[in-house]
């Protein structure tokens, strides 16, 4: 009788112990599968539940670990990008998104002869202008950079490893260390500008114990700039510390990126997810 007893309760034990683990594959699966979104997924299959699931992923991710290069990867899938259309402003250039060799933009030429895009020039102004009145001397010494012009500079640095005995592999990872490759580098988009001051025209890191390069980075923002490259974003941008290298974004994305203290790689993100929340909001009402 007892005997019996325990067979039963041994019974109803395996089948509770099953039911467990079925719970928990079906917790992990959700889990594993369902969170870590595939982005493709996100506007063909299940939009509302994979948007809202991918947001929540996006931001304990993203706002935890302040946004490693694995966990912003998926965002930038096609099927995210070709959902809603990019704002020039924002346009995103680095090693992951080339620019095409075919890139066009109207310039606009700087009294020392370099040229910008012809739509920063007023805000780039101003910006030098506010920099100038508080004693910065400021000096534009890098700005558009037509492909052509990136080539150029690449394949010059190349041929000087390859001189040197470097293989050619070799030589492509030594000019890289310092150089972009044709459609990589933002001064191709004509967004973006050196700033330096006529004493200090040397682009090191020293730069930014400058009164300029202090004033350039506390008020870029009041006039739609950002430092692009900070010190603690190399390993999402790619790029080491810039603290002369500023990139027009407009004055609210600035204002943003400035209060969030995140890199243009992360703030592009975001607003990704915005525009996706957006639209899921207007098709679906919640
Ligand atoms: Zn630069």
């Amino acid at each position: 009788m007892k005997y019996k007893r325990y067979a039963a309760l041994g019974n109803s034990f395996c089948a509770l112990a099953i039911t467990v683990i079925l719970f928990m594959v079906i917790v992990v699966e959700a889990l594993g599968d369902g969170l870590l979104v595939r982005a493709d997924e996100v506007v063909e299959e299940k939009p509302e539940r994979f948007i809202v699931e991918s947001t929540r992923q996006w931001e304990k991710e993203t706002f935890a670990v302040s946004g490693s290069p694995a966990s912003l990867a998926w965002l930038l899938k096609p099927g995210i990008k070709n959902i809603f259309l990019e704002d020039w402003r924002l346009l995103l250039v680095n090693k992951d998104n080339l620019l095409p060799e075919d890139y066009k933009i109207e310039t606009k030429r700087l009294s020392n002869g370099l040229m910008v895009d012809a739509r920063i020039y007023e805000p780039l102004m101003e910006f030098l202008k506010a920099g100038n009145k508080e004693g910065c001397n400021l000096l534009v010494c890098s700005a558009y950079r037509p492909y052509e012009r990136q080539v150029e500079l690449y394949e010059a640095d190349l041929a000087k490893y390859q001189r040197m005995g470097y293989s050619y592999e070799k030589a492509c990872a030594i000019t890289e260390e310092t150089l972009a490759v044709p459609g990589a580098s933002e001064h191709q988009a004509g967004l973006s500008v050196d700033i330096v001051t006529l004493r200090h025209q040397v682009l090191n890191d020293a730069f930014a114990d400058t009164k300029a390069g202090k004033w350039l980075a506390e008020h870029a923002h009041e006039y739609g700039f950002i430092l692009r490259y900070p010190k603690d974003k190399e390993e999402i941008t790619g790029i080491n510390y810039e603290p002369w290298h500023f990139r027009y974004v407009g004055k609210e994305a600035a204002k943003q990126i400035h209060d969030l203290g995140c890199c243009l790689e992360e703030y592009v993100m975001l607003q990704r997810q915005l525009a996706i929340l957006n639209l899921s909001a207007k098709t679906k009402n919640y």
